[in-house]
């Protein structure tokens, strides 16, 4: 575990559905209507109502954020981000995966949400190379941090051993670790 400010961050590997947290980030698509990765998990683990409450919704800009509940998982909310597809970094792409981070945090804080744990965003299918995502994941969660004192943990889930083994070794350079 690191420390930032106030601020535990983890890295932990698994499946973010099972963590009891105050939010859990959705890697989300345009339409909000479910996916594959992590999506497809989240929507399998909470059930129907979460995409009853996302057709309400009715989409999300990349970069943006929307919430609903977490319907049968043990987090309280779900906090539905769209990262950007890569394509070689010549469309904004790391100002727009820097976005879908630090708006879920926005949000996250009008709901009084202190404990929040996020996937790799676009590292799946939408391609973006984790070393440089990890970078403006940490980036990203260090800012929010810097201007508002609220979250008490940043969880980073990771499902494979090799993404985790990734984090570790971008964190263990930019944070101090906690005793
Ligand atoms: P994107 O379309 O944003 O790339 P993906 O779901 O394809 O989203 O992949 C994002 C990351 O989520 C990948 O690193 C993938 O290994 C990971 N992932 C898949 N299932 C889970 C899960 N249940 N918990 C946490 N991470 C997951």
């Amino acid at each position: 575990m690191y420390i930032y400010k106030n601020t535990k961050i983890s890295i932990v590997q698994g499946d973010i559905t099972k963590l009891k947290v105050d939010a859990i980030v959705n890697a989300a698509n345009n339409r909000l209507l479910g996916g594959g990765g992590v999506d497809g998990a989240i929507h399998r683990a909470g059930g129907i109502e979460i995409l009853e409450e996302c057709r309400k919704i009715g989409g999300c800009p990349t970069g943006e954020a929307r919430i609903t509940t977490a319907g049968k998982m043990p987090s309280k909310y779900v906090i539905h981000t769209v990262g950007p597809i890569y394509r070689g970094a010549k469309n904004n792409e790391g100002e727009l995966l820097y976005k879908a981070y630090f708006n879920s945090l926005k949000l996250a804080a009008d709901y009084d949400i202190k404990t929040i744990a996020f996937p790799s965003i676009s590292t799946g299918v939408y391609g973006y190379p984790i070393e440089e995502a990890s970078e403006i994941s940490t980036k990203a969660v260090m800012d929010f941090i810097n201007e508002n004192d609220i979250l008490t943990e940043v969880i980073f889930v990771l499902f494979k051993e090799k993404d985790f083994e990734i984090y570790k070794r971008i964190l263990d350079k930019i944070l101090e670790m906690s005793k």
